[in-house]
């Protein structure tokens, strides 16, 4: 469980901004005013309407429905479909993502997958990375859509997969027309419908665009800055359970970047993941298969591992010949490692010799039984240890 402690731990200011050198990159008009003018439209528009004539129940209806539609078009399209191929979704789950994930205005599929596929290659290099964190939270938050940076020019050659899809290629192609039609023709057609079409084209049209602009390039900036890293260390991902409230689940953010095949980003059955209830759910009725999942196994490595890291890390702070307490706690560390490192080496013999037999198509029903529930006493091992190591950490704190 995330302790509230540390999170708050790793603040933005822990991070200084990096920028390449490189000349001053060219603005895009397009971009900049699209941004600037939507923002100032939510922030008078919203309460001069709300003041002068109020919004109806249907407007504010209307409002999280669209607001929802596009996240989840987002994040369960565009992120987890698209970009990572997490898993296989039925045509009209697809044509929903499309026209929602249009609406969200982020570019078309390709753009937005061709540059996360690089972002997630180069994380956090100030020259490759198109948002990457180390230039600053406000480069990566929405900065780097303003002018036109090296690091952000896009290369399609990483979405050759996505390329064959004609689906995709059609929202490439008419992504303006689109995203225009979508975004005032779903607005319009709601407010003619409930009768209120000036409110409901402030709510669900502009409200609704600045609000899920934002939380979704949160992803990109706090996601980076504020959180925990109980995965890895590698690079500056967060996971941040505050963020995942607010981002349908994507604020699982380390666990994300090192396991990018996974279809969910909050792994536990009880880390907020509404997009990865939504994909289970999908596949329950038979419109969404071949969902990846993380063996347990890796996810408990890469979590020892990490407590290890940083158990040895604290524990160097103190002299070579410690106090007592310390010297118990480096002996403990040490024969907890000596545990892992057993561990780690059962489970690859192990599974050696599953794949080994099952090669020679040996393996019986029952033995393939004996096999797994190996597996997973080494799971629930590797599980008490990481128990262990919470306590041990906490007493190095
Ligand atoms: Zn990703
Ligand atoms: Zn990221």
């Amino acid at each position: 469980m995330v302790s509230y402690r540390a999170l708050f731990n790793s603040p933005l200011s822990g991070m200084s901004p990096i920028s390449p050198n490189e000349p001053r990159a060219p603005l895009i008009w397009t971009n900049a005013l699209m941004f600037a003018l939507t923002f100032a439209a939510a922030a008078i528009l919203v309460p001069w309407y709300g003041l002068t004539h109020g919004f109806s129940t249907a407007d504010w209806g209307v409002f999280v429905f669209f607001l929802g539609a596009n996240g989840i078009a987002i994040t369960a399209g565009y992120h987890r479909l698209w970009a990572h191929r997490t898993y296989d979704a039925h045509w009209s789950v697809r044509l929903l993502y499309l026209v929602f994930g249009t609406m969200a205005l982020q570019n078309s599929a390709f753009a937005w997958c061709s540059g996360h596929r690089t972002h997630h290659l180069h994380v956090d290099d100030v020259d490759l990375d198109p948002y990457s964190a180390r230039r600053g939270f406000w480069f990566s938050h929405i900065g780097w859509m303003l002018r036109a940076y090296p690091s952000g020019q896009p290369d399609f050659a990483n979405i050759p997969d996505l390329k064959k899809d004609a689906m995709l290629d059609f929202q490439h192609r008419y992504y303006l027309p689109l995203a225009l039609a979508t975004n005032f023709g779903l607005p319009l057609a709601a407010g003619f419908l409930f009768h209120d079409v000036w409110g409901m084209l402030i709510l669900a049209g502009v409200l609704r665009l600045v609000w899920s602009h934002h939380v979704t390039f949160f992803i990109n900036s706090l996601a980076h800055m504020w959180g925990t890293r109980p995965y890895t260390e590698d690079n500056s991902a967060r996971d941040n359970p505050v963020l995942a409230v607010i981002t349908y689940g994507e604020g699982y953010h380390n666990f994300h970047h090192i396991f990018t095949h996974d279809y969910r980003n909050g792994v536990r059955w009880w880390q907020w993941d509404p997009t990865k209830w939504l994909i289970a759910g999908l596949e329950r009725v038979g419109l969404a298969r071949r969902l990846k999942r993380t063996p347990v196994f890796q996810i408990q490595r890469a979590l020892l591992a990490m407590q290890f890291t940083r158990a040895q890390a604290r524990l160097a702070k103190f002299p070579a010949a410690g106090p007592s307490h310390i010297e118990q706690l480096r002996a403990r560390l040490a024969h907890e490692y000596e545990s892992f490192l057993a561990a780690v080496a059962d489970w690859a013999r192990v599974k050696e010799q599953w794949l080994e037999e099952k090669k020679r198509a040996v393996l019986e029903q029952w033995e393939q039984v004996d096999v797994q529930s190996r597996l997973r006493d080494i799971e629930r091992r590797l599980s008490q240890q990481l128990r262990r190591m919470r306590v041990l950490q906490a007493q190095l704190l």
